[in-house]
């Protein structure tokens, strides 16, 4: 499969990865949008939000749980932070395998949409 994110979940590629467990891996993104931007993304190729199935509600929270973590670590925890999941094309969905956004470390734009 020609995933991106597939191939730096399995070491083809690299990626600054900052956390990994059997489910999950987290990963700076390539092109930061803010101070602290990390990409949070299940192992397994689920392309986007619209292909979780009912099963996959405690992966779901394992990812938030896993980026409150980073965003401790990252020492952002106090500050505040953003997750975001993109999801189609007018989300914003650019790479078709699920991740989420973990934002912080400035003022971030008051703009959601
Ligand atoms: P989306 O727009 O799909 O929600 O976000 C995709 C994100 O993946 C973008 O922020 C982009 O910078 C990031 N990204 C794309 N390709 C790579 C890559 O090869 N490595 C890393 N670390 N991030 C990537
Ligand atoms: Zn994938």
């Amino acid at each position: 499969m020609n995933c991106i994110f597939c191939k730096i979940a399995a070491g083809e590629i690299p990626g600054e990865i900052l956390y990994q467990d059997e489910e999950v891996i987290a990963f700076r993104d390539i092109e930061p949008l803010a101070p602290i931007h990390l990409l949070i993304i299940p192992r397994r190729h689920i392309p986007s939000l619209t292909h979780l199935s009912d099963t996959d509600a405690p992966l779901i929270g394992h990812m938030v749980i896993i980026a409150n973590q980073l965003a401790r670590d990252e020492g952002i925890a106090g500050s505040g932070y953003r997750l975001v999941i993109n999801c189609g094309e007018h989300g914003g969905q650019l790479v078709t395998h699920l991740h989420m956004h973990l934002l912080g470390g400035k003022r971030l734009s008051d703009s959601m949409g």
